[in-house]
């Protein structure tokens, strides 16, 4: 049956008393509603469906088959209704949200479209965020914030927003952003005053003024085209909130004024790499003092190994000790590090096949780990596995 469409006239909160005519099961899950009247704007030309409530039950989406539209609800739900008499909730927040978009959304393609000449090819209303995709390979900061001023003034003039329903031998009549929809009886065609003829089957403000404001968020390259990211209405406001709660951390942290901890960060930034360069150098240096000690245990020709076990090193330190040592002579180094339960071996003479020379006592002690020449490393599950191995390899026990 013909769902009679009421959404375009109905913005209000208030309880709107229509008829289930049937109840559809869809599946095991979900239910179609299907009602006399419909206040509920079924998703389409870009927009979201409309949410709410019918007699109680959530609506989940809400869809437009033919000449039909489905409400649907959870089967669960459905099964608690029955045809007859039932109260319709619009939640008013969310479509005003999406009325809004779409009508920032045509403000700014046509104010695109004039400044530039260049056409939008899809528009899409996000959750969050709405896009354009522009059909031009760049557009500048400069003809971006040209744009956005020019949206900016149309709202503060509050121009009109026209309906006009066309029949389709008519429509040339009209100058419109981007061609009508074929096999239509009337063609819809949405007028912002002096600005904008698009044709469209949302839901839009009746005057810019409704809009509020709008803040392009940026642009960036899609398929040879531009994606422009905007809000508008009380999402610039929300998201104003959001910026403002992470910039009065920002301030605090950075002990800057709000407008200017981004300058604060980015001095704080350099400060951060010149610190970690010079911590850099510094353990570089302390590598190399205890690499003194550790080089002085080899014999003159250099082949012997020198175990040591270091109780609150970490593996990063002793690998860089370990690099420093190997610079000094051709000795074999095993440095263990208990803390992080590893061992790495290390020589320059990079004949020396070292998992040939540890890597079946690692494993026998339970250790995991892998290398070749020159290079070794493992780890073990725990303390005292690590302790016998580092302990046979002081018994010479690889020689
Ligand atoms: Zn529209």
């Amino acid at each position: 049956m013909r769902t009679e469409k009421l959404y375009y006239d109905y913005f209000s909160a208030n309880p709107y008393n229509a008829e289930i005519m049937e109840i559809r099961y869809t599946g095991e899950q979900k239910a179609a509603l299907v009602l006399d009247k419909s206040i509920f704007y079924p998703e389409g030309g870009g927009q979201s469906a409309d949410l709410g409530s019918i007699q109680g039950a959530a609506l989940l989406d809400v869809r437009e088959e033919g000449e039909e539209i489905f409400h649907i609800v959870s089967a669960e739900d459905a099964r608690r209704l029955k045809p007859g008499p039932a109260e319709c909730l619009l939640d008013l927040r969310r479509r005003r949200d999406y009325t809004v978009c779409h009508t920032a959304q045509h403000l700014l393609s046509g104010t695109i479209l004039r400044i530039t000449g260049k056409a939008t090819v899809s528009m899409r209303l996000g959750e969050q965020i709405c896009t354009i995709d522009v059909d031009s390979p760049v557009l500048s900061g400069e003809t971006l914030l040209a744009a956005e001023d020019a949206v900016m003034d149309a709202i503060e003039e509050n121009h009109s927003v026209i309906i006009h329903l066309c029949p389709p031998e008519d429509i040339s009549r009209f100058p419109l952003r981007k061609a009508p929809p074929k096999e239509e009886d009337a063609i819809r065609v949405v007028e912002i005053e002096g600005n904008d003829f698009s044709p469209c089957c949302g839901t839009h403000c009746t005057s810019t003024g409704q809009i509020g404001i709008l803040c392009i968020l940026g642009a960036e390259k899609y398929k040879g085209m531009t994606r422009v990211s905007f809000i508008a209405g009380r999402r610039c406001l929300e998201e104003s909130r959001l910026l403002r709660k992470n910039a009065l951390i920002a301030s605090r942290v950075f002990r800057a004024p709000i407008y200017e901890t981004g300058e604060a960060a980015l001095i704080q930034l350099e400060k951060s790499v010149r610190l970690e360069r010079r911590l850099g150098e510094l353990e570089e240096t302390i590598a190399e003092n205890e690499a003194i000690p550790l080089a002085a245990g080899a014999d003159r020709a250099g082949t012997a190994i020198i175990v040591k076990s270091y109780r609150d090193k970490g593996m990063e330190e002793l690998l860089r000790i370990g690099r420093a040592a190997q610079k000094k002579n051709e000795s074999l180094y095993v440095l263990a590090s208990e803390t992080d339960l590893k061992f790495a071996a290390f020589t320059r003479d990079k004949s020396r096949d070292l998992k040939a020379l540890f890597g079946k006592k690692m494993e026998s002690l339970g250790g995991r780990g892998g290398g070749g020449n020159g290079f070794f490393q493992g780890l073990f599950g725990n303390a005292g596995d690590l302790a016998a191995f580092m302990e046979s390899l002081q018994e010479g026990e690889t020689e």
